[in-house]
C-alpha cells in the first residue's frame, strides 16, 4: 500500500527527502541516469550475523575478507552504519521497508512483515525490475512476508520443508532437523543457484536479494578455514552450539574463547569465498558495469564483551553496527570512504535512487546518494535501533558520538560516549553534562519520529501465519526461545 504524499507534509524535519542526488548539467537529469536510458541491475548481498569490526576494509587485523576488501576498494564504504534492530527478522523487513522494526511490525519470531508494506522488491518489481531473493536461514522464511516482490523466492536451506509451513511429521525437540539451521552449510547452495539464475534471461534489469547464513552460529567452518586462524589450537571448544554450550561463559579462558573467535572469522573467510564467487560470476558474464552490488549484514555478534553471547538481546554496538559497501561502476567513485552515520533505513531510498528511480514518500530513511556526487545528506541521521523480542523493550538512539539506550519497559536509560567509551561499558554519570542533554534530545526527537510514522503508516495485522507444526520446529530449534536467529 502506498501512501499518499499528502500524508506526509509536516511530519517534521526528520523526515528525509530521499534521491536527492546533485542534478548532472542536463536539467532534469539526475547524476544516476545512464546514458542509455536504462537502469542497472541491483545485486543486495546480507550476511547474516557479520560483524564490521571482523572485515579487513573496517580494520580487522585477520585476512577474513579478501573479496569483500577487494569490493570495498572498488565502491564506497560506510563507517557508520546501524541496524534498525540485532537480530535477523526485523533487520531484514527494515532493509526491505525503509522503515524502524516498530513501524513495519515484524518484532518477533511469532509476527510477519504485514502484506501492505511496501518491499523493496515490490518497489523494483513496479519499476520493471525481474525480482529474485535466495535466502539461507529461518527468519527469511516467507511465512514472515520477507519474500513480497518476489518474482521467485528461492529456499536455499537443507530443509525446506520448514519453510514451506507445511506439516512435517515427527520432528519435535530433538529430532531430525534440531540444529539444523545452526548446522546448516549453505554458501555452497547459494552460490550454485545464484548462478544457476544469472545463467539464465538478464537482457531485463533485475534486483537480486542474496541472503549468506553460514557466518551465524554455529561456527564450524569447513577445513580449512576451521583452522585457518588458529592452526595450533589443542583444546576442547568446537564452535558447536555456541549459544547453549555452557562452557562458554564470562569465566571462560581467554584461549578458549579466542578460540572460537576464531571459528567465527573462519566462518567469515569461508563465507567471503562465496561472495567472490558471485563477484566472478558478474564479471565472466559482463554485468559489473550495469550492476550495484550493495553488501551489508544484518547484525553482529557478542563474544562476551557485556557479559554475554550471540544477539538478540542487547543494543550494544557489535549487534547494532554493521558493514555497508556499495559499488557502482562509473557512478560511485572507488575507495570513497564515508563517516556520515547510514541506517538499515536508508537501504531503499538509496537504492531507489541509484536506479533513478524517484524517491519514496511513504519511508523513514534517506539516500545516501547524494554523498556519492560531493553533496550532502539532505536529513538528519539520529539511528533507531530496537529490540521489542524475548521479553526485551530497548531502545537506542544513536550518533556516531553517542548513544542512548531506554529501556522501556524497565524505565531504565543510559547514555554513552562513543567517541569516549566506543566499548560501551561506562555510562556518562553527569547527566547534567551536554552529551547527556543532547542524548535525552536525541531520545524525543526520535519517539515522536517513531510516534508520526506510526501515524502514517498504521500498523496492520502482524498476525503470524506459520503453522502449528512449523511453530513447534522453530521451538525445537531455539528460536522461540529467543537468544539468536
Ligand atoms: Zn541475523
Amino acid at each position: 500500500m502506498y501512501v499518499a504524499r499528502v500524508f506526509l507534509a509536516g511530519v517534521g524535519l526528520l523526515l528525509a527527502a530521499g534521491g536527492c542526488a546533485k542534478e548532472s548539467p542536463k536539467a532534469g537529469q539526475t547524476a544516476f541516469k545512464r546514458a542509455d536510458g536504462s537502469r542497472p541491475n541491483v545485486v543486495l548481498i546480507s550476511i547474516d550475523t557479520l560483524r564490521r569490526d571482523h572485515l579487513g576494509c573496517y580494520g580487522y587485523p585477520r585476512a577474513t575478507s579478501p573479496r569483500i576488501d577487494q569490493l570495498a576498494t572498488e565502491g564506497a564504504v560506510f563507517e557508520n552504519m546501524v541496524s534498525s534492530s540485532s537480530w535477523t527478522l526485523p533487520a531484514h523487513a527494515a532493509m526491505f521497508t525503509g522503515l524502524a522494526d516498530t513501524v513495519h511490525g515484524a518484532l518477533e519470531i511469532t509476527s510477519r512483515l504485514p502484506d501492505d508494506r511496501v518491499t523493496l522488491a515490490e518497489r523494483l518489481k513496479e519499476l520493471g525490475y525481474t525480482t529474485v531473493g535466495f535466502f539461507s536461514g529461518p527468519p527469511l522464511y516467507p511465512a514472515y512476508g520477507l519474500g513480497q516482490g518476489f518474482d521467485a523466492y528461492v529456499d536455499c536451506t537443507s530443509y525446506p520443508e520448514l519453510s514451506a509451513q507445511s506439516a512435517v511429521a515427527g520432528v519435535t525437540r530433538g529430532g531430525p532437523l534440531h540444529h539444523a539451521a545452526r548446522k546448516d552449510i549453505t554458501g555452497p547452495r547459494v552460490v550454485e543457484r545464484v548462478q544457476a539464475w544469472l545463467s539464465g534471461d538478464t537482457s531485463r534489469p533485475f534486483f537480486m536479494f542474496i541472503h549468506l547464513w553460514d557466518v551465524h552460529p554455529d561456527f564450524v567452518p569447513p577445513p580449512p578455514y576451521d583452522r585457518m586462524f588458529d592452526p595450533d589450537y589443542a583444546g576442547t571448544e568446537t564452535g558447536e552450539d555456541f549459544l547453549f554450550s555452557p562452557t562458554v561463559n564470562p569465566a571462560m579462558p581467554k584461549r578458549e574463547l579466542e578460540h572460537i573467535i576464531a571459528l567465527y572469522d573462519g566462518e567469515i573467510a569461508w563465507t567471503d569465498a562465496h561472495v567472490g564467487k558471485i563477484l566472478d560470476d558478474l564479471d565472466a558474464r559482463k554485468l559489473r558495469d550495469s550492476t550495484i552490488v550493495m553488501l551489508l549484514s544484518d547484525h553482529g555478534e557478542e563474544f562476551l564483551e557485556h557479559g554475554s553471547k550471540g544477539h538478540r538481546h542487547t543494543l550494544f554496538d557489535e549487534l547494532i553496527r554493521i558493514p555497508l559497501i556499495v559499488r557502482y561502476p562509473g557512478y560511485i567513485a572507488a575507495g570513497q570512504r564515508y563517516g556520515e552515520q547510514a541506517r538499515m533505513i536508508d537501504v531503499v531510498s538509496t537504492l531507489l535512487a541509484l536506479v533513478n528511480a524517484p524517491p519514496p514518500a511513504d519511508v523513514m530513511g534517506q539516500s545516501l546518494a547524494p554523498l556519492f556526487v560531493g553533496g550532502k545528506l539532505a536529513g538528519d541521521t539520529l539511528a533507531i535501533s530496537e529490540l521489542f523480542s524475548y521479553g526485551h523493550q530497548l531502545r537506542a538512539f544513536r550518533r556516531p558520538e553517542r548513544k542512548l539506550i531506554r529501556d522501556e519497559q524497565a524505565g531504565r536509560l543510559g547514555v554513552v560516549d562513543l567517541r569516549a567509551d566506543p566499548g560501551e561499558h561506562k555510562p556518562v554519570g553527569d547527566a547534567s553534562s551536554p552529551l547527556v542533554r543532547a542524548a535525552l534530545h536525541d531520545g524525543e526527537l526520535g519517539t515522536k519520529w517513531l510516534d508520526d510514522f506510526k501515524r502514517i503508516v498504521p500498523r496492520t495485522t502482524t498476525a503470524p501465519q506459520l503453522s502449528d507444526d512449523v511453530r513447534r520446529q522453530l521451538e525445537s530449534l531455539g528460536y522461540l526461545r529467543g537468544k539468536d536467529e
